[in-house]
């Protein structure tokens, strides 16, 4: 029986304590009603909310789970090197290893500075573009997340229009637009941000087309800009090297986060050559940047992303879900649009504007013990099994008899509310 009364009483304490009850990705404010907002503990593929109810999470931490929560070997590599020191007057050795590691793993890269978050890797790719050019003016693709700093969160409470000043937007995959921002640029051009691919909210997934990536990287040479690919969500989740390897295109800058460690709270920005002494000569540093700990769970990740299958289990377990999901939602008279790389898949329904569909059928998962999530992409981990997928796909049959039993609902009024549904899809 699903029960929610530890939750709700962590959420009262909450309010009291902490603005909003939570900030940030981590609040479940835009999530369906009930959807838990503690936990307490996970493992493999598996999480416990605070209640005890326990899920398959297709979330994965949003991202930094890989290999499975609290993953035998990278842990006893992460506990290891804590007992022997973690965060220090300065770093270990295994910093060298683990630049030569990612350098060797991807192909663009030929130095590597580690910090705490993705947040600190895309904003210290912003200003090795800036003091490697000269230049003042980046080029970012309209509704695509880099971080929470002033230059780049998504909501404007707090920045001001000088924190935003010298960026110019386009259309992800749409070279036209891409051209006309960087023209707009003029000889200001310092650098074009891309993600590997469109993984915006609320909105279907894309991958790049190649002819995008390469005038992206023309359009770069030409001006003598830096082309920056933020890898921190599907970095190693689409390929052993950077994700636009896919496309043949190699950036100069790459930023890197959530998955490096499987959970241990390390980030990383790689780079290419010619913006090695632009690296060198920023003033970059954190006091938790240098631990070695998370960087002896890096290592062993690093090792696992090289000898494993994970890539190619994890596609073909979100290849058997969107197969089977799809095959479900005919059965029930549903349509689904399941857009983005499979193990990267981002799940909505056909003619449902208002996101009720969706959210009544997310809401019936996750009372029956399967996390999804209404209009972020989820994650698929190496700790998944076919069974998992198979059960998840019981499960969506009875979510998807819920909804249709239920008959039309409003739009979601928290969204409508907010201003958030889209009405291009
Ligand atoms: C999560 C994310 C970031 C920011 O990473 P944090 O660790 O949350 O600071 C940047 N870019 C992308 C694409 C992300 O998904």
């Amino acid at each position: 029986m699903w029960t929610n009364s530890e939750d709700k009483s962590l959420r009262e304490r909450a309010e009291a304590v902490i603005p909003g009850g939570m900030y940030g990705h981590q609040s479940v404010r835009l999530l369906p009603d009930d959807y838990p907002q503690f936990f307490e503990r996970a493992s493999g593929a598996y999480l416990w909310d605070a209640d005890g109810n326990k899920y398959i999470d297709y979330m994965c931490g949003y991202g930094p789970n890989l290999f499975g929560y609290g993953h035998e070997g990278i842990d006893a590599a992460y506990i290891a090197q804590l007992k022997k020191g973690d965060t220090m007057t300065g770093p270990s050795g295994l910093m060298v290893e683990l630049a030569e590691q990612m350098t060797s793993m991807v192909s663009h890269a030929d130095w590597a500075m580690f910090c705490k978050n993705g947040t600190d890797a895309t904003t210290m790719a912003l200003m090795i573009a800036r003091n490697f050019t000269r230049k003042k003016t980046i080029v970012l693709a309209k509704g695509a997340y880099h971080g929470a700093a002033p230059w780049c969160t998504p909501l404007k409470n707090g920045t001001t229009p000088n924190d935003r000043a010298n960026q110019i937007f386009y259309t992800y995959n749409d070279v036209e637009s891409l051209e006309a921002a960087v023209k707009e640029a003029g000889d200001d051009l310092a650098a074009i941000f891309a993600a590997p691919i469109k993984h915006d909210t609320f909105i279907d997934q894309e991958d790049p087309t190649p002819e995008y990536a390469r005038r992206a990287r023309e359009l770069c040479d030409e001006a003598g800009a830096l082309l920056v690919v933020d890898d921190v969500r599907a970095g190693f989740r689409l390929a052993r090297d950077s994700s636009w390897s896919r496309v043949g295109v190699k950036p100069d800058l790459s930023s890197w986060g959530k998955a490096i460690a499987n959970g241990h709270p390390i980030s990383a920005l790689l780079g290419a050559e010619k913006a090695r002494n632009a690296g060198a000569t920023i003033y970059a540093t954190g006091s938790y940047w240098f631990s070695a700990a998370p960087m002896a769970a890096a290592i062993e990740t690093m090792k696992l992303i090289r000898e494993t299958d994970y890539l190619e289990r994890t596609q073909a377990l979100g290849q058997r879900l969107r197969k089977g999901l799809d095959e479900a939602a005919n059965r029930n008279g549903f349509a689904l649009r399941q857009t983005g790389p499979a193990e990267l898949p981002l799940i909505m329904f056909n003619d449902d504007p208002g996101l009720s569909k969706g959210y009544a059928w997310n809401q019936a998962l996750m009372k029956r013990g399967v996390y999804f999530h209404p209009w972020h992409n989820m994650f698929i981990c190496a700790a998944m099994t076919e069974a998992d997928i198979d059960h998840t796909l019981d499960v969506a049959d009875e979510a998807f008899r819920v909804v249709r039993d239920a008959g039309p609902l409003p739009p979601v009024e928290k969204l409508a509310i907010l201003g958030i549904l889209a009405d291009d899809n």
